[in-house]
């Protein structure tokens, strides 16, 4: 370890310190990864900062055991505590969003939305999504493995304005009658209109999916609306905005009993029945533990704080690049997403990307609306405030973020779409500048939990 790094040796690695002795060669690279995030900003909209609590679950022994099934309704004996285990999950999933039916077994959330599509529809049923070059998600119809294969996909997209265009939508709904339609995104920096669009799939006679895995803290928090009455099946991964390990949950609210055309089984009963045995054996059981500690997490002041952070520090970088020139898809944001435009910049989203990454600064390329460039270079950059909200940075250094990504720009001389010359000087300097503000707000550490967050007594 370098000398410098002796600051940030005590942090928590859990179970990686065990491994020091024995596998030298593994612990050194979580080791070293574990402090790349200590070192750096992580401005990734599809990550978050785990609590050391939810990685304890990941290392339990639960992990050795074999439970096909749902609980009270296993394949094999020695299923008791892990019964428990997948019913604090599903109860705290049901609390945390209201809903009526919660699977929490889906491996992730692309195993999750392929399971409630084949659940619910039949091979060559056309759906509808939102595009993927407009925001839309890979596993909303536009994965090339599965469309055409299974579904015909029809995308809507974006108005001038950088908003979902309903009428768009409603129109092409009209015109196509899907039998499903999806909603929320991946790249989307606005509020979406879940009762817009179940009107639009009643009128067609749709079924509606709503996927929020962006955005699942801010619903739980109370800062978006939740979807979960409006659409028939809710999804969401675990990792991205819950903090949680990496996974999917599957939801509905009102119409959980609802009957499936071609079965006649509730939608709850279909979904469940796809999930396991059809597109998954046994479950992941350290893992739903971990969904369980997450799902907890969600109901403590702490989190809803943080979610706060969230929004206020996107407002508050949104803001910062406009005022510094840069275009900000839709004016600005109503969750953690900042998309930039960099079009006019001459950089592309690549390059920006490789030149922020050389500083500590880690942030996505992004295709944006209009976009003149391929997926693989992109025109914009997204950036997302979770990781950094959870570290407890605020609208100050957000303000700050925003200059540090002006000054690695400006520094930047682009020589085609995927090279750049960087101003070495000007980077260690913003290099500097990015580990001295990631030191000062640490990653949580392990450590055991004063009683007012635990409920414990003392
Ligand atoms: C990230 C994402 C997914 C996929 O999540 P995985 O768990 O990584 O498969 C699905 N839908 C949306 C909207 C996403 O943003």
């Amino acid at each position: 370890m370098n000398g410098d790094d002796t600051s940030l040796g005590s942090s928590a690695l859990l179970g990686v310190d065990l491994l020091a002795g024995e596998d030298p060669e593994l612990h050194d690279a979580l080791h070293a990864e574990h402090r790349r995030q200590e070192t750096g900003l992580m401005l990734v909209a599809s990550s978050s900062i785990t609590d050391p609590s939810v990685l304890a679950c990941l290392a339990s022994s639960a992990m050795n055991v074999t439970a096909e099934g749902y609980p009270g309704a296993r394949y094999h004996a020695g299923c008791e505590q892990i019964d428990v285990i997948e019913r604090l999950a599903v109860d705290r999933a049901r609390k945390a969003f209201g809903a009526r039916y919660v699977n929490v077994q889906p491996h992730s959330a692309t195993t999750a939305n392929y399971a409630v599509l084949s659940s619910l529809l039949r091979p060559g049923d056309v759906i509808m999504g939102m595009r993927l070059d407009q925001g839309g998600h890979l596993t909303h119809g536009f994965s090339a493995a599965y469309s055409g294969s299974y579904f015909t996909a029809v995308g809507y997209g974006l108005d001038q304005t950088g908003r979902i265009d309903y009428a768009e939508a409603a129109a092409l709904a009209r015109l196509h009658l899907p039998k499903l339609i999806i909603c929320g995104a991946t790249s989307y920096p606005r509020q979406v209109d879940w009762r817009r669009f179940r009107e639009i799939a009643d009128e067609v006679g749709a079924l509606l999916m709503a996927d929020i895995s962006h955005i699942a803290g801010l619903v739980a928090a109370g800062l978006h609306p939740s979807p979960i009455d409006h659409a028939h099946v809710t999804t969401t991964c675990t990792h991205k905005q819950l903090a949680g390990p990496r996974g999917g949950l599957i939801m509905s609210g009102r119409d959980f009993e609802l009957p499936c055309l071609d079965t006649g089984r509730t939608i709850a009963r279909q979904l469940a029945r796809t999930v396991f045995p059809y597109f998954q054996g046994a479950p992941i059981m350290p893992v739903i533990a971990a969904k369980a500690r997450a799902l907890a997490l969600l109901g403590t002041d702490r989190y809803r704080a943080a979610m706060r952070q969230v929004v206020d520090d996107a407002a508050a970088l949104a803001a910062g690049l406009v005022s510094l020139g840069y275009e900000v898809v839709s004016g600005g944001t109503d969750n953690h997403i900042v998309l930039v435009d960099l079009s006019a910049t001459g950089i592309s989203g690549l390059v920006a990307e490789q030149a922020l990454e050389r500083t500590g600064i880690i942030v996505n390329k992004n295709r944006v609306p209009g976009d003149r460039r391929a997926a693989a270079t992109c025109s914009g950059i997204r950036i997302g405030t979770n990781s950094v909200a959870q570290r407890g940075l605020g609208a100050r250094e957000m303000r700050r973020c925003a200059e540090l990504i002006h000054r690695v720009l400006r520094a930047v001389r682009p020589v085609s779409d995927r090279e750049f010359d960087l101003d070495e000087f000007a980077a260690d300097a913003v290099r500097t500048e990015v580990r001295k503000l990631a030191i000062e707000f640490p990653l949580p550490r392990y450590t055991r939990r004063v009683p007012a967050d635990t409920g414990a007594p003392a």
